[in-house]
């Protein structure tokens, strides 16, 4: 006769448990290391990008006009650099994102042998979700072509909007309209090749629209028509500027976007990205720089407020732009604190001023006007006077400019030394980026990552990492 076993103490019974399960655990190859409740698969995914905003970037947002809307969303931090770089610019990381494959700096959706890649929205549009991209930027620009295009070279932009014409995006938004329409005197900077890329956009069944008024008169309408907006000959005015009528806001390209990807039901994948965020900290203009990341941070706030619980929403930075510091020597002294209330004064961008000096305006006259400064030094003001010889070679539409950076130097640095802020490039550093998420899914992203992992992860969450 057998005896039953005695039951075990509640502790030893604790005690197997615990151990059939670390067997488990120890039989499972790759599980988290925190076992969390199964999530939700999101049904769409908006992904905005800050582009060139680093972690000092939003503490200057923070500290000049309180808490942001990210802030509540932070997860973890990201890693920026290239194939190429420690330093990595807006196509090799944009890429990374769009495709989960880290690439050289300067390529556009290729790796780096040339290879073409499968971006996220290509692979969405396969599993019958619809895409869409809008920018502050030229479309044709580094971050919104790693995700509509594939070319060697991001500079190449008319053969990215070669590409983007017959790309597979229900919605491609932004400026960048001297890309696709023939050089005229309207249009002096416009293709040296005779096409229109709009009229051919046009023959081939997809609304075009240039004006925000063109934009409202397609509300409500069908969402399987594809919708390419271009705004503005280059980018988009910065939020500091006085927007033409045109142009539509970041928010306004934004909804429009979601309501027609989303029209009846439907899944998709949106990038948003706010372009002009790290084109202000090249030219180390920090007015409009905070300008343009509070606008971002608003047009985050409107989504998350009301995001429906299948749609997973991220945000990132593709790198840091300018090696931004809040505090700085002042003689043989370091400051102890900085004053964010000096930057609501300067009433333009550096790149507004300069627009006006290449009209012909005194770009001294033009700063003094809008720097909001009145206790210029002598020194400062020799060196704004001494400006006015950078502007014959200025190219405004340019990020990599030596006369513009000589202007900026003379024209932001006043500001930024009451300010008592400093920056230490012209160009991006090799900084971490702050990572943020909500909506299903977004678990997943906790923790430190790389742009090429965050980009598989992208895919994975939307089932689309097989595709
Ligand atoms: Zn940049």
């Amino acid at each position: 006769m057998r005896h039953p076993r005695p039951a075990p103490s509640p502790r030893r019974a604790a005690r197997r448990v615990v151990g059939a399960l670390l067997l488990v655990l120890a039989c499972v190859p790759d599980l988290p290391a925190q076992v969390a409740a199964p999530e939700r698969t999101p049904r769409s995914l908006v992904l905005f990008i800050a582009d060139g905003c680093g972690p000092t970037s939003l503490t200057l947002a923070r500290q000049a006009s309180g808490p942001l809307a990210l802030d509540a969303l932070l997860v973890g931090s990201v890693a920026t650099r290239s194939a190429s770089s420690h330093i990595t610019d807006s196509a090799a990381s944009g890429t990374a994102l769009a495709t989960g494959v880290a690439t050289d700096n300067k390529v556009i959706g290729l790796d780096p042998a040339g290879g073409r890649l499968v971006s996220l929205l290509e692979k969405a549009k396969a599993a019958g979700m619809r895409v869409g991209v809008v920018t502050t930027t030229s479309v044709t620009h580094a971050t919104p072509a790693s995700f509509t295009a594939h070319v060697p070279s991001r500079y190449d932009e008319p053969d990215i909007a070669v590409q983007q014409v017959v790309a597979d995006v229900d919605v491609l938004l932004g400026g960048g309209a001297r890309f696709f329409v023939p050089a005229s005197e309207a249009e002096p900077h416009g293709r040296t090749d005779g096409r229109d890329l709009l009229a051919e956009a046009r023959d081939a069944g997809r609304l075009v629209v240039t004006t925000a008024a063109e934009l409202d008169a397609l509300d409500g309408g069908d969402p399987e028509t594809p919708v390419l907006g271009v705004f503005a000959s280059e980018h988009l005015a910065y939020v500091l500027d006085a927007r033409p009528a045109a142009q539509p806001s970041l928010l306004r390209l934004a909804t429009f976007a979601v309501e027609r990807l989303s029209a009846g039901g439907a899944p998709f994948v949106l990038v948003v990205e706010g372009g002009r965020i790290d084109h202000a900290a090249h030219d180390n203009d920090v007015a409009a720089h905070l300008a343009e990341i509070l606008d971002f941070d608003a047009t985050v706030s409107a989504f998350v407020d009301d995001n429906p619980d299948d749609r997973l929403v991220v945000s990132v930075s593709d790198h840091e732009t300018g090696g931004l510091s809040l505090g700085r020597n002042r003689g043989l002294l370091g400051a102890q604190d900085w004053d964010p209330s000096v930057l609501t004064l300067q009433t333009a961008s550096l790149e507004g001023m300069l627009e006006r000096a290449k009209d012909g305006e005194d770009v001294a006259a033009v700063f003094l006007e809008t720097c909001g400064l009145a206790d210029l030094s002598d020194a400062e003001l020799s060196a704004v006077g001494d400006a006015k010889a950078w502007v014959p070679g200025l190219r405004l539409e340019s990020t990599e400019d030596v006369a513009k950076n000589g202007l900026s130097r003379a024209l932001m640095a006043p500001l930024a030394s009451r300010a008592g802020v400093a920056w230490s490039t012209w160009w991006h550093t090799a900084v971490d980026v702050p990572l943020f998420a909500t909506g299903p899914g977004s678990a997943r992203f906790a923790g430190h990552h790389t742009h090429p992992r965050l980009g598989r992860l992208l895919q994975e969450v939307l089932g689309l990492a097989g595709e």
